[in-house]
């Protein structure tokens, strides 16, 4: 998904002095990344390097299985308990995709002046693995993740890949660590799998890698759908901003994360659960935290209908939360003969008071795949989604 246009909000265009420069650089580069080769000629297939493979994993099963704790005991440690294997590829500029590794967890070598220690060149991806009541293990719908990963790899110079190998290297580890870490005999909990991509270059030059490592883990998560009853969300202060016009928000990369920690622990410390991050002077709402969010009112013009509105995706401000797809493909499909109409669309906090404010709001959550889905900013019930109907096998 190449930045399209955000014309009403972004800023005015630049142009070069002579007026002529072509100014879409990074939808430009983001085009090239992406491109695929035309029709493979047997010149360019000798010169084509490795695409990521998950036909060649290769395998190095842990000596030293470790125990299996219980899942409060795993949420209460200091530490991600993670499973006993992880999976790592190597990239490089020159040789493309190494043959992908299952090997024993354990911590990663890394040059000081790595590229991804001072320049943030990181994205990662994170999708619950569950064991159903039937026995059965599975990940939620992990193309769409990896799909996503590629986009925000691209999104900070580091390699394109295939995404189906990498969904199917995350059936490969959890074929591997789910029979003992989500046992069939405690059917229930899930695993949070942690697919991220680094750049490991060691260059202190500004510039664009030309080595990455992809490394995929399991661990326990705990469930941030506490507190039952519901979510209170501080509005983002006036001098923070999670994402804007031009940025990058759209993508998963550590970059976005690190900055909104010091306003999401000040909200926390004032009896908040998270931050809603609002944007521009209209106080457009955009996510709850590192989740989608999510209002129902009852339309103003017929009373009849009701509307599920979210932020949209082309403002390139906003996550496309799996989850978020989740409920409006749900949402569209089901409810739409109830009366209810899905909205993807700019609101305002103005308008979520104003709703408020004249009795129509009904309920607001955040769909996240940590954040479950919950919560009433205000004092309407909680909304509880699950999905069970929607899970890819593996
Ligand atoms: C991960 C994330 C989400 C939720 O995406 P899911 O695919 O539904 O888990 C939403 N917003 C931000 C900023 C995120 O990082």
């Amino acid at each position: 998904m190449p930045p399209s246009a955000i014309s009403p909000i972004s800023p005015p265009t630049p142009t070069g002095h002579d007026g002529e420069q072509d100014v879409d650089l990074t939808s430009m580069a983001i085009e090239h990344k992406m491109a695929k080769p035309a029709a493979p000629t047997p010149e360019s297939q000798a010169k084509a390097l490795p695409d990521l493979d998950a036909s060649k994993l290769e395998y190095e099963l842990t000596k030293q299985p470790r125990p299996v704790p219980e899942e409060a005991a795993a949420w209460a440690s200091p530490e991600t308990i993670c499973t006993d294997h992880m999976i790592l590829a190597t990239w490089s500029a020159k040789t493309g995709w190494s043959s992908p590794r299952l090997q024993p967890y354990g911590p990663p070598s890394l040059m000081p002046t790595a590229s991804v220690l001072h320049y943030a060149t990181e994205c990662f991806e994170g999708l619950k693995a569950y064991r159903g009541h039937d026995g059965a293990l599975r990940l939620f719908r992990p193309a769409c993740n990896a799909a996503r990963m590629v986009t925000s790899a691209v999104r900070i110079s580091l390699p394109a890949f295939s995404p189906a190998a990498l969904a199917a290297l995350l059936t490969a580890l959890l074929a591997t660590d789910g029979p003992r870490w989500l046992p069939r005999s405690r059917p229930g909990p899930y695993l949070y799998v942690r697919p991220a991509m680094i750049a490991t270059t060691p260059q202190l030059g500004v510039k664009a890698p030309s080595d990455a490592l992809l490394f995929i883990t399991a661990c326990f998560l705990p469930r941030l759908d506490d507190p039952r009853g519901g979510m209170k969300l501080h509005t983002s202060p006036e001098d923070m901003v999670r994402a804007w016009a031009g940025g990058f928000g759209y993508a998963k990369v550590g970059a976005n994360y690190g900055p909104s920690l010091l306003a999401t622990q000040e909200a926390k410390a004032r009896g908040y659960t998270q931050v809603l991050w609002l944007y521009g002077p209209d106080g457009l709402c955009t996510e709850a935290g590192a989740s989608n969010f999510f209002v129902v009112w009852r339309s103003r013009d017929d009373p009849a209908r009701v509307e599920l509105v979210t932020a949209p995706l082309d403002d390139l401000l906003i996550l496309d939360g799996v989850n978020r797809r989740s409920v409006v493909q749900l949402a569209r499909e089901r409810l739409a003969a109830e009366g209810v109409d899905v909205v993807e669309r700019r609101y305002t906090i103005g308008e979520v008071l104003e709703a408020d404010r004249e009795g129509r709001l009904l309920e607001a959550f955040a769909a996240g795949t940590a954040v479950r889905a919950l919560s009433d900013t205000l004092s309407s019930p909680i909304f509880v989604f699950s999905f069970p109907f929607l899970v890819d096998w593996c």
